[in-house]
């Protein structure tokens, strides 16, 4: 069973009520057993309001009466002749009597949730439907604090539950919102909203599986649309959180709506009557929303703050009592309180409209204490307002008190509820409550994390990368609130700025910005001068110069991000003095590309290290381009090897010039940076490794090169006829690092494997890293996969931009 509940606009002539038929009847047909809650239609509470206001002063109704009558029957058969005489008739007893009782606008203005259900009741039948108007006075019963009476939920459980099991089975009930009766029998109504409240306890009372809430807007928001244009619909929303909210008048809820729903753990749905049919899922209230955070703004304006100051407070027990006590009998309700420890006065805020009588009854109870002067003052500030900021972790509002500081707001009071995680904000007037909404909505909700990249070099791997970049940055900013910016691309000619990020003509524009000048120290300055945060250094270059001024960047404020190794195989003394500044400045430097392009290698080293596992042996293949070349020739035999080469060259697997892969170069450079995560301070020249291709090849042209490939191919097919059957051949790069002896061997080159090996399996360009560590003994841990390809290594360049970026404070 469901509980539907459609507010006052929903019900409204025209679009309204139309959808709302819709709505009942397709939750009907779809066998949820609705049962209709209904506020009074359109503004009807204000207009019964508005008449009871003219016939107290005496004034003529009649016209607005019929103006008010005019739009109850619209479009169906219902003439209302008995509920006409019964208006008419309480209007003219109060005009006569020039007053109108609590007691009586409670009967009068309960019309507005009568009419409206017998309306809706009636407009279901004329369309086939069996339903049924009900009076929720029929088993709502309350005190008689008319206007705004507390229900007995017990005795009202148990006469819900008789009339509902007395309905006969298919008829859909219509309920009246706002509405009960008194023990006595008298009219009483819930409070402004009440029809919220009703619903919830029925649904309460009748178990349902949720209450939908269908209004005018799209759900609850951060905060309210109309004060904060930029506020966001909240998707989930804790019970606790959605009580909360409506204590600040949030005019979706009443402020006890959530008690009965969160008793039974029912959840609560609040959706748009009109974009019902559209794909949207409104805000759900529940004990456990999906969204780890969800905070949300509430004002209130008509404060007062009442100042209570005096001498010797201290070590005077009961003043505190008698202040509360005075209020208390005086009906003034107290919404925040704020004392100092030395108790030199207290502050008290309540609503303006109790400022006076708040003032009067402590003048009243400290008369003795004023006379001898222990008190020494009594006060009402009024015009103020309370922001309060909900699901609020303290340690987040550095931020927020920051800005508004800068604004020039100051909070009076500040007062911090811990369970519910409130902070409230007592501020001046209205206008500066809406300021004070509007700041701390922009730091809350506003902000994303802006992350400020110099990429330089925009090869293929460059040029992937900012392709990725461009393509998801609306994604990142929407999910992850990452503003990603590139604020400059250059190569070694030239250099492309732009304070707030390069836009999809990039390649045109970087064409016409040439440069001539020092690219460190001009990236570093336009930093500066742009107060760019959040800067990374992206180096897709394999430029040696670049990677030497690592150091004066880190120094500078840019974290490092490569997939250039120069930095990682330069001299051990440079590598070491890189770190120690990068520790120094408290920079990042990720390159995980190094080694594997995108797989996840680096990373999982460095904590296997970190975690003080010794690491025993890396052994693999480091190469990807080498490994598509070998384990073609090793699935192809029939092919020439030449082809296979060709073919990887233009697959872009090897580098132009494909001597710069076949020589085994990288596999050594790869060696090195990981033999150095190890904290091994191990030098280029300490790996001995072996290329393949002779010596008379290794100085020619590229284009001689490939005249005598003939020679390499002999080179290769020797190597191939020495294999036993059961073998292939592969290039290997190997580590042995012996702990005890502080001993590390490093080698490189083309080896006989067994073809059933994990290295002799491996196919396309994957790379495979076998890691074989103390604790995991013969079981190697292996890493393979993809190893080449620019696209791969601009995603993992992205990754690791992407891993900074979660670091970055917001
Ligand atoms: N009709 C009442 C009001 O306008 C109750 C409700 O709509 O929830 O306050
Ligand atoms: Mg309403």
């Amino acid at each position: 069973m469901k509980v539907l509940k459609f507010g006052g606009k929903s019900l409204d002539n025209g679009l309204g009520i139309a959808t709302v038929l819709d709505i009942i009847i397709d939750s009907y047909e779809q066998g949820d057993a609705p049962v209709v809650v209904v506020s009074a239609r359109g503004k009807s509470t204000d207009a019964l309001l508005a008449l009871v206001e003219r016939a107290r002063r005496g004034e003529a109704f009649d016209e607005d009466l019929a103006c008010f009558w005019a739009h109850q029957g619209e479009g169906l058969s219902l003439s209302f002749e008995e509920e006409q005489r019964e208006l008419d008739r309480l209007l003219t007893g109060i005009s006569l009597l020039r007053e109108c009782s609590p007691r009586l606008e409670d009967a009068l203005v309960s019309y507005g949730e009568i009419l409206s259900s017998k309306y809706v009741a009636e407009a279901l039948r004329s369309r086939g439907y069996s339903a049924v108007a009900i009076d929720s006075g029929d088993f709502l019963v309350t005190d008689d604090h008319f206007g705004s009476a507390s229900v007995f939920t017990e005795v009202s459980r148990e006469r819900c539950q008789a009339l509902f099991s007395r309905l006969p089975s298919g008829t859909i009930p219509i309920v009246t919102g706002f509405i009960a009766r008194s023990e006595a029998g008298e009219r009483t109504t819930l409070g402004r909203n009440g029809s919220n409240y009703s619903a919830a306890l029925l649904a309460n009372f009748l178990g349902a599986s949720i209450m939908e809430n269908f209004t005018h807007v799209d759900g609850i928001y951060t905060a309210n649309p109309t004060l904060v244009p930029e506020a966001r619909k909240i998707d989930e929303l804790s019970y606790a959180d959605a009580a909360e909210l409506s204590q600040f008048g949030a005019d979706i809820l009443h402020i006890k709506t959530i008690e009965p729903l969160e008793e039974r753990g029912i959840p609560l749905r609040v959706l748009n009557t009109f974009s019902y049919g559209e794909e949207h899922n409104g805000t759900l209230v529940t004990a456990h929303p999906r969204d780890r955070v969800v905070r949300a703004l509430a004002s209130l304006t008509g404060k007062a703050l009442i100042h209570f100051e005096g001498r010797n407070m201290l070590g005077r027990p009961g003043i505190d009592a008698r202040i509360f006590r005075a209020f208390e009998s005086a009906h003034v309700s107290v919404s925040m309180v704020a004392q100092g420890s030395t108790e030199r006065g207290t502050a008290i805020v309540v609503d303006e409209g109790d400022a006076d009588r708040a003032v009067t009854a402590l003048h009243e109870e400290f008369k003795q204490d004023l006379h001898e002067g222990l008190t020494t003052k009594i006060y009402a500030e009024k015009g103020l307002a309370v922001v309060a900021i909900i699901g609020l972790n303290l340690v987040e509002f550095d931020r927020p008190y920051r800005a508004l500081v800068r604004n020039r707001i100051l909070p009076i009071l500040l007062s911090n509820s811990v369970p519910e995680n409130t902070l409230c904000l007592l501020v001046k007037g209205e206008e500066e409550c809406v300021k004070a909404l509007k700041v701390i909505h922009g730091e809350l909700f506003e902000r994303p994390k802006r992350i400020h990249l110099a990429i330089i070099g925009h090869g293929t791997v460059g040029g992937a990368l900012i392709g990725q970049i461009i393509q998801q940055r609306e994604l990142l900013r929407e999910q992850k609130h990452i503003d990603l910016r590139i604020f400059a691309i250059a190569n070694s000619r030239q250099l492309l700025l732009a304070p707030t990020g390069v836009g999809e003509q990039w390649e045109e524009e970087l064409q016409q910005a040439p440069f001539t000048g020092d690219l460190a120290e001009t990236l570093i300055a336009y930093g500066q001068r742009h107060a760019l945060e959040n800067m990374i250094l992206v180096d897709n270059t394999s430029s040696v110069a670049i990677a030497s001024s690592y150091p004066l960047y880190a120094s500078n404020g840019f974290d490092i991000v490569s997939s250039n190794k120069k930095a990682n195989i330069a001299p051990y003394a440079d590598y070491a003095h890189l770190r120690s500044t990068l520790q120094r400045h408290r920079r990042s430097y990720r390159y995980e590309t190094n080694v594997g392009a995108g797989l996840p290698l680096i990373d999982n080293l460095k904590l296997l290290h970190l975690s003080g596992e010794r690491i025993t042996r890396i052994h693999g293949l480091f190469s990807g381009s080498l490994s598509y070349i070998f384990n073609r020739l090793s699935q192809e035999p029939e092919r020439s090897f030449r082809s296979i080469v060709e073919e990887s060259a233009r697959l872009g697997l090897t580098e132009p010039d494909p001597r710069e892969d076949l020589s085994g170069e990288d596999v050594v450079r790869k060696v090195l940076i990981l033999v150095r995560e190890l904290d091994v301070p191990a030098e280029l020249s300490d790996v001995s490794w072996e290329n393949p291709v002779p010596e008379s090849l290794r100085s020619l042209s590229l284009q001689d090169f490939w005249e005598r490939f003939g020679e390499l191919e002999v080179e290769i097919e020797r190597r191939r006829q020495a294999l036993n059957s059961d073998e292939v051949l592969r290039y290997v790069g190997d580590i042995i690092w012996d702990d005890v002896r502080q001993e590390a061997t490093l080698t490189a080159g083309l080896r006989a494997v067994s073809s059933s090996s994990p290295l002799g399996r491996v196919s396309g360009a994957d790379s495979c890293f076998e890691i074989y560590t103390e604790s995991y003994g013969s079981q190697p841990i292996v890493i393979q996969g993809a190893g080449a390809g620019a696209s791969v290594t601009a995603r993992g360049v992205f990754g690791d931009v992407l891993r900074l970026a979660e670091g970055y404070e917001s």
